[in-house]
């Protein structure tokens, strides 16, 4: 696993990325429970996007540096990670 990019310490935890889970995958399931409504096959493809969401969630987390309290995506660490204080914690 790479170093803090901001202070190279190896002292790293990973973070789910809950809010973005949240935002995408209940804005998601609230757009296909209307679409359900209304053309009933779109219940078929709701437990899919949920599960689809979860598993999002689970393998593709940010990681936060204990020492300095950087966040960043290690597929992406030139990317500002705007922490999210009020859906966090
Ligand atoms: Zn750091």
């Amino acid at each position: 696993m790479m170093p803090c990019p901001k202070c190279q310490s190896s002292r790293l935890v990973p973070v789910g990325q809950y809010s973005k889970l949240v935002k995408r995958g209940f804005l998601g399931a609230g757009v296909l429970i209307i679409a359900a409504v209304i053309v009933p096959i779109f219940w078929l493809v709701l437990p899919i996007w949920m599960l689809g969401s979860i598993w999002m969630y689970l393998t593709r987390p940010l990681l936060a540096c204990e020492d300095c309290d950087h966040m960043w995506d290690p597929r992406n660490p030139k990317a500002v990670i705007q922490r999210q204080k009020a859906a966090d914690s």
